[in-house]
């Protein structure tokens, strides 16, 4: 009998820290032995010339939720087969309370429709009305199941959080051991700029920049830190788009604070440039915050090479573009105010920032892994089960031709969706298959792995998001208690 399911020879691994030649052996699903000479296995798998990556770990993903007006283009199916085609093996999805509903319903129908997911997963849980119920009963309760992290808006009508409700969900989740992820831009001042411009008749795809300036990031994520700080709470800022809020974060972790940043390929390669496009191809490119400037992009670089910004996700949230129930849910074209937000993006991720960012020189392999896979992975609590390769981590990998150059189409993201930003861009280095748990799920071509062959990841508590025990004044107001 053979010592191994399998062993994956050949090839140059790469891991948060190190680029060396070895060979990977996998039993069971998990990683059993790196190193040469492994011994025998009933699979042996080529990877000359290849790298060997763990698998993308994309902490942003939206994927089938309900109930929003304007339709959602993936399913899990659909949404997991695009992350099996860029390499990603695990995703992070949105558990979203519907106003004025329970939080605990829609994780329980969410666990259901998630079973055909491809890839492995696991939720946060978007906290829209925290009432007694939710923060004191539902919330508990889920956080102990596995769905360690929270979500909060600071802006959008029907979902947004005022500040003394932000303050309760912090401390609930502080309360519970969950990580809190923040939406954060300031709401009355996107409303007022936004009625200032549709009273001016200036309402195509372009204005969403107008309406949502990088000064209304900025003020919502000095806020949300302030809270947090006072509070004693580890939050993530999502979607960080550009240099002011970045600078901000920089400042709060300058502190001591845990305050950590998250941005997305998007504004790495996209400017508020791409929304004046003719007629309403604008429209394609609306998502919040938004795409900002070349100098901010030259900034985010700078911040991803420091570390003060750890995370790269794909904010995948797709609707199809021509298509009633899509980016022309209210008409073609319709005010910037009313088409719904967000873009695909999960299949693009790896690809583009590779090419961007290692293929262009700006940083290294081992900072790419960690920014798409080992970060996400410790940040989330799915350390060191996902976004490593070490002995006895899953075995998800990518086995990845660094000089593989793809020019992108729809067709190649595997999604639900009508269209992809990235349509004819051109890749240096691709994926040439993904393995989950050491089975593949993508051979380069096809996706092969099957609907449902992924599994909930339940995250247990983790020291990294432990509070600093640090209140603005001798009283820990979260327990209400003097410190
Ligand atoms: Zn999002």
């Amino acid at each position: 009998m053979a010592d191994y399911d399998s062993i994956v020879r050949g090839g140059t691994i790469v891991t948060a820290s190190d680029v060396f030649l070895a060979d990977l052996a996998i039993k069971d699903g998990v990683v059993a032995a790196i190193g040469s000479d492994l011994g025998t296995a009933a699979e042996i798998i080529d990877a000359s010339g290849m790298l060997i990556l763990p698998g993308g770990v994309d902490t942003h993903v939206h994927l089938e939720q309900t109930g929003l007006g304007p339709e959602m283009c993936d399913s899990w199916e659909s949404g997991t087969a695009s992350a099996a085609a860029g390499g990603t093996t695990t995703v992070v999805c949105f558990a979203w309370q519907p106003k004025g509903g329970s939080l605990a319903a829609v994780a329980a129908d969410y666990r259901i429709k998630a079973q055909k997911a491809r890839v492995d997963y696991s939720f946060h849980l978007t906290v829209t009305d925290p009432t007694p119920e939710v923060l004191e009963v539902e919330l508990p309760q889920l956080i102990a199941e596995g769905c360690r992290s929270v979500k909060v808006f600071m802006t959008y009508d029907g979902v947004r959080l005022d500040d003394r409700q932000v303050l309760r969900t912090l401390a609930a989740a502080r309360r519970n051991e969950a990580l809190v992820c923040v939406h954060a831009e300031n709401h009355d001042l996107i409303a007022w700029l936004t009625e200032q411009l549709v009273s001016a008749e200036l309402t195509a795809p372009k204005f969403h920049a107008y309406a949502k300036p990088m000064i209304a990031e900025r003020e919502a994520v000095y806020r949300i830190i302030s809270l947090a700080e006072a509070l004693d709470v580890p939050i993530q800022i999502f979607h960080v788009s550009g240099a002011q809020s970045a600078e901000e974060i920089a400042r709060a972790q300058a502190r001591g604070l845990k305050v950590w940043g998250e941005t997305c390929v998007h504004y790495l390669t996209l400017t508020a440039e791409d929304l004046d496009r003719p007629g309403f191809e604008g429209a394609k490119y609306i998502f919040g915050p938004p795409a900002r400037t070349e100098a901010d992009q030259d900034a985010l670089w700078g911040y991803l090479k420091r570390g003060v910004i750890e995370v790269v996700s794909s904010d995948h949230s797709p609707t199809r573009f021509d298509d009633p129930k899509g980016k022309k849910f209210a008409g073609d074209p319709a005010p910037f105010n009313k088409v719904p937000n967000g873009i695909p993006g999960l299949a693009a991720r790896l690809p583009v920032l590779f090419t961007e960012g290692v293929s262009k020189g700006r940083i290294d392999l081992p900072t790419f892994v960690r920014l798409t896979s080992t970060n996400p992975a410790k940040l989330f609590g799915l350390f060191p089960q996902k976004g490593s390769l070490a002995v006895g981590s899953d075995a998800d990998f990518i086995l990845w031709d660094p000089h593989k150059a793809v020019t992108l189409t729809n067709a190649l993201m595997h999604h639900g969706g009508d269209y992809t930003p990235y349509e004819g861009y051109r890749t240096q280095g691709y994926p040439v298959a993904t393995f989950l748990r050491g089975k593949p799920i993508f051979d380069g071509e096809t996706v092969v792995g099957a609907a449902g062959g992924g599994r909930f990841i339940a995250r247990q508590p983790y020291p990294m998001i432990a509070p600093l025990q640090r209140f603005p004044t001798p009283f820990n107001a979260v327990e209400g208690k003097l410190t």
